[in-house]
């Protein structure tokens, strides 16, 4: 896999975790895991435009960062949280 000076999203990588609660019950939310996963990170062709068309945002092909959806398990509260891209 080259990930050599490129930018990976650590979470996907399995290299951090982000820890955030559900609002409503403060419990911790559980990682739905990443919004485009049918998209290869270490595509050449990531920055197609296939993203904007899934999250209606222009400007998030612009954007370096890789969208998780967090949920709680509870209540069912969802959250997407962007993670910005670090270099490796
Ligand atoms: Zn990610
Ligand atoms: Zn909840």
């Amino acid at each position: 896999m080259l990930v050599n000076k490129m930018k990976i999203c650590l979470i996907c990588n399995g290299l951090g975790e982000l820890q955030e609660e559900c609002p409503n019950c403060r419990k911790a939310l559980a990682d739905g895991g990443k919004l485009y996963d049918y998209f290869d990170d270490y595509s050449p062709y990531m920055e197609i435009d296939l993203e904007k068309l899934e999250d209606g945002d222009p400007a998030s092909t612009k954007k370096e960062t890789c969208v998780h959806l967090y949920y709680c398990v509870h209540c069912g509260y969802e959250e997407k949280k962007e993670i910005a891209y670090r270099k490796v």
